[in-house]
């Protein structure tokens, strides 16, 4: 899904939801979040995708879970949606250096090893791993000195415009669960070095997300650092899991004949977002 399926998808949820704009990039794209609010006491279950720009498919993902009406059941928190996190990364993925504007297209084109395709990029606009780029032992993996189509953490802590929208948003919220959708692999991720009661916690939710979805689960704490899991985990202490979709067969960016088998595994999300708030209510 691109950022013009964005705007319609939203103009659409503006019928239903309430819809937020959380933030602005540097190409001056928009970030949204989609609101399903019941009650403005209640705890939020925040979905947070494409925040890489290549795994654009967890986009129409999450749009496919509210089109089918998956979370129409929730009754006991409330529901956030940042569809898009990287909008800016995301056009490049689909139309190259013709998105963004003429002014940077030169520096793009360097940093993207002087290639014109752009399909393979993860990063934002500037060349930063957003996923690197949160307070979370910042820079204590360095997978890229310098502005990348991946692995580069910025110059410093929330230097990006997007990791800002989505840190302050997440700020305002009362979330009890993080959830941030990725590609791929068929994994999930839930550690960052919690303390013993948060970790037996946050496992007892991966375990169901791993057995509703068939994902594996993966604790590889010490190879990440300034991601958003490890961020929601460190730094508000309640629980976040990173989903890769998709099979390790499929190639990156998977395309849209690969939404219904990926989808599929995701239908029992809302049983597992309840099983998630009363975990972390009993906690
Ligand atoms: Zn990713």
């Amino acid at each position: 899904m691109n950022y013009n399926d964005v705007l319609k998808k939203v103009e659409e949820y503006k019928k239903e939801f309430e819809v937020l704009e959380i933030g602005q990039t540097l190409f001056k794209r928009k970030i949204f979040a989609v609101e399903r609010n019941l009650n403005k006491n209640f705890a939020t279950a925040i979905f947070v995708c494409s925040i890489h720009a290549r795994e654009n498919i967890t986009s129409d993902l999450i749009c496919k879970m509210i089109d089918d009406g998956l979370f129409d059941g929730v009754k006991e928190f409330n529901l956030a949606f940042i569809i898009m996190a990287n909008p800016d990364g995301v056009e490049l993925c689909f139309s190259g250096l013709q998105s963004a504007p003429e002014g940077e297209r030169k520096r793009l084109f360097e940093i993207n090893n002087k290639s014109a395709s752009f399909s393979l990029w993860k990063a934002n606009g500037r060349g930063v791993d957003l996923n690197n780029n949160f307070d979370a032992d910042f820079k204590r993996i360095v997978n890229s000195e310098s502005f990348s189509s991946s692995g580069f953490a910025g110059e410093f802590k929330e230097s990006e415009e997007e990791t800002k929208a989505v840190v302050n948003y997440l700020k305002k919220k009362n979330p009890f669960i993080v959830l941030c959708y990725h590609s791929k692999g068929e994994e999930i991720y839930y550690n960052y070095f919690q303390d013993e009661a948060c970790l037996k916690r946050d496992k007892l939710i991966a375990e169901r997300f791993s057995k509703s979805t068939g994902y594996q689960i993966k604790n590889p704490e010490k190879s990440s650092s300034g991601g958003l899991k490890d961020y929601v985990v460190q730094k508000l202490k309640i629980p976040a899991l990173t989903i890769e979709v998709g099979s390790d067969e499929l190639s990156h960016p998977i395309k849209k004949e690969s939404l219904e088998d990926i989808y599929k595994r995701h239908k029992s999300i809302a049983n597992d977002l309840e099983f998630a708030y009363n975990v972390f209510r009993e906690f």
